[in-house]
């Protein structure tokens, strides 16, 4: 655990001297394919334009990749992503999918290579940039996605289990995000910690804002939002990151995964988790569990199960059997 941290550590202050912003970096994967490019396309003055980049190669092949594009719009352009992919086995191609600022792929076949396409059309002629595009991925193996793509079994909760207070979007002042999110079915519960900020660096909504920042705006993930579904800081508050029928980008391969982050390192001998945590995470997570018909028994995770990270940190993984235990407890089984 510790050697796990100590070298996350170096990236992460490698990183905080590059970006100067402090403590807002929340806790993501390290991929092993990273890039953000900036491929210069540009539409001017004229009403089409169709912009392809090279194929990149994914060396060694990857099953997941996350996709995202920045991209500004002129007032009346209509700007169109595509991605394919090639087979690693077969060499072929996919046809091109058309997707919103977010492309995730995953697939317990690898993939060898992706390309993107950009379509604008606009009507008005105004200027419309490509500015920027990330990828990141890192292979989990057949055995590991296979069984995270695999359909949970069925499990029926006893009664509804109501929503928790959440301090809502517009109330913590997010910012709206890059486009149209690409929705899925929540099936599995993946709890993480934030490790930085630490508990003593949260100040509330302005850390959230900190960590949607970060998520959106850097080099090294330039989402098209915050990355987590819910985060619950020291003090139990419950915040609302992207809704929970959104796929979001916080474990790859994030479809039909809802990220709940808990603000805080709760790796061994930094913060200890907070009864108002305890709390706000049984009630988030029941919540969830009983709409979306999801078994807490065997559907919530640490990040750790799908990740060589220790997150969400021992002192909160340690719980989870018992917070398991007390969601069933909370919201019962049909048989
Ligand atoms: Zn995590």
């Amino acid at each position: 655990m510790k050697n796990r941290s100590r070298v996350f550590c170096c990236c992460l202050l490698t990183l905080g001297m590059m970006l100067a912003v402090g403590a807002v970096r929340a806790d993501e994967d390290i991929p092993t394919y990273k890039v953000a490019v900036t491929p210069g396309f540009q539409l001017a003055g004229q009403v089409f334009g169709r912009f392809e980049t090279p194929a990149y190669a994914l060396e060694p092949a990857l099953d997941n990749l996350l996709i995202s594009v920045d991209i500004k719009r002129a007032a009346k352009a209509v700007v169109s992503s595509y991605a394919r992919f090639r087979d690693a086995k077969t060499g072929r191609w996919t046809r091109y999918e058309q997707f919103e600022t977010e492309f995730h792929y995953a697939g317990v076949q690898p993939v060898s290579g992706y390309q993107l396409l950009f379509v604008i059309l606009d009507l008005g002629k105004g200027r419309s940039v490509v500015e920027r595009f990330t990828a990141q991925g890192r292979t989990l193996g057949e055995e590991a996605m296979e069984a995270i793509l695999k359909q949970p079994l069925p499990f029926t909760p006893a009664r509804a289990w109501p929503q928790p207070p959440i301090v809502s979007r517009a109330e913590w002042k997010a910012r709206p995000p890059k486009g149209e999110y690409k929705y899925h079915t929540p099936q599995k519960i993946v709890v993480h910690h934030t490790w930085k900020p630490t508990a003593s660096q949260y100040t509330g909504a302005a850390t959230i804002r900190g960590i949607q920042n970060y998520h959106m705006d850097d080099p090294n993930t330039g989402w098209a939002d915050i990355g987590y579904h819910f985060l619950i800081g020291p003090d139990g508050v419950i915040y609302a990151g992207r809704p929970e029928k959104a796929v979001g980008a916080h474990c790859p391969p994030n479809v039909n995964m809802v990220g709940v982050n808990v603000i805080g390192d709760y790796d061994p001998g930094q913060d200890q988790v907070t009864p108002a945590i305890d709390k706000s995470l049984v009630e988030v997570l029941s919540w969830l569990c009983s709409t979306y018909k999801i078994d807490p028994r065997t559907q919530i995770y640490g990040h750790r199960n799908f990740s060589s990270k220790s997150c969400p940190g021992d002192g909160v993984y340690d719980k989870l059997p018992a917070y398991r235990e007390e969601i069933l407890k909370n919201i019962g089984e049909k048989k």
